[in-house]
């Protein structure tokens, strides 16, 4: 393992139990960790009784993105934000498009201090930092003083996560953060989850959720749905309901079309007709904003009206083509508000499109 002592940072949220053991309370594994031994996600190490974060400072990526990428559709549309990961994760999703970072035991990375990603996302036009690309939960010391000093000069705060998040980790992450983008896979479907992410059960990831919620943390998800594996229309239909109940039916619904990778390469795409089946089933369950994600040039990449059906902002991938909202975000047809936090970001890309 290649890390120096000096990258040693002494973890948030953990109890220090008999023997020098540590119990870290991060994410919902919960890891009973002995003395020299590391975490499931491999970057959280037991030293005598105390537990440390292996990657604190240590971003192994970084970069500028269109908030659309996160996905986030209704959070500050247009806005650039600055991407950073480091080594690991909690989950082992054998289609992991990141699975270089996510899944190598090697602590690599470069030294890349909070405030230094705060300084470079100013540098470079953003108005925001995500944490994101890996699984930001594992680590959280360094998100957390990052957006910490992030909205000291107005930034915000964003993660991509797979929302295994203990309560208390939302909680102690919940001042900073100002927006989620949580990742189902497979529709929630617990058999899926442990047969191909190794993970006993997805409760942990709806209770984050409603702390998520009960912190005001504004919520989108998304759904990758898995051809024959992860695509039950039922399951799909299902966590659409639970959306609509337990977050409110204008919470922002993305349904991902899965691209082969890591061990799963043989699986193929999902296809049109399985990803617009799914897309009905989650209209029906009563969600008012619901979108099909990586298939550019689809019509439901865009946002429509959930009164009168008009589109009010025309998305082609991650950019957003035409601006068809009038004052305070409503419909220029019947008025609706369109539920969007923080405001249009029009600078932040390099091609012309509409304001109006
Ligand atoms: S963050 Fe890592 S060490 Fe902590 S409980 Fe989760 S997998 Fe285990």
């Amino acid at each position: 393992m290649v890390h120096s002592y000096m990258s040693l940072h002494e973890a948030m949220l953990y109890t220090k139990m008999e023997n020098k053991k540590v119990s870290c309370n991060l994410c919902a594994r919960r890891c009973l960790i002995n003395d020299g031994g590391t975490g499931f996600c491999m970057v959280r190490k037991n030293e005598g009784g105390t537990l440390f974060s292996l990657v604190y400072g240590k971003a192994i990526s970084a970069s500028i993105d269109p908030i659309e990428k996160k996905p986030l559709s209704h959070f500050n549309p247009g806005a650039l934000v600055m991407s950073v990961a480091t080594m690991g994760c909690n989950f082992r999703c054998q289609f992991c498009d990141n699975w270089m970072i996510s899944q190598d035991k090697t602590i690599a990375g470069k030294d890349f201090p909070p405030g230094d990603v705060v300084k470079a996302a100013g540098d470079n036009s953003c108005q925001g930092i995500s944490y994101t690309y890996t699984e930001p939960t594992i680590f959280l010391e360094y998100a957390h003083d990052t957006a910490k000093l992030a909205h000291q000069v107005g930034f915000f705060n964003t993660f991509v996560t797979n929302g295994y998040m203990t309560p208390e980790a939302v909680k102690a992450m919940a001042s900073y953060l100002d927006a989620a983008t949580v990742d189902f896979k497979g529709g929630a479907d617990p058999e899926f989850y442990k047969t191909f992410s190794s993970v006993p059960s997805v409760v942990p990831i709806f209770e984050a959720l409603k702390e998520m919620k009960r912190n005001s943390i504004h919520i989108e998800i998304t759904n990758l749905i898995v051809p024959k594996i992860g695509d039950s229309i039922e399951r799909i239909k299902d966590l659409g309901v639970w959306i609509r109940d337990a977050l409110g039916k204008d919470t922002p619904l993305h349904l991902l079309r899965f691209h082969p990778d890591y061990k799963m390469t043989t699986t193929p795409a999902t296809s049109l007709e399985t990803l617009e089946k799914a897309y009905v089933a989650s209209k029906e369950a009563g969600l008012n904003y619901v979108y099909i994600g990586n298939v550019p040039g689809h019509p439901s990449e865009s946002t429509y009206c959930p009164n009168c059906n008009e589109l009010v902002i025309k998305r082609y991938a991650f950019e957003i083509v035409r601006w068809n909202l009038v004052k305070d975000m409503r419909c220029p047809v019947c008025g609706t508000e369109i539920p969007i936090k923080g405001k249009l970001h029009p600078g932040g890309h390099s091609f012309p499109y509409a304001l109006f």
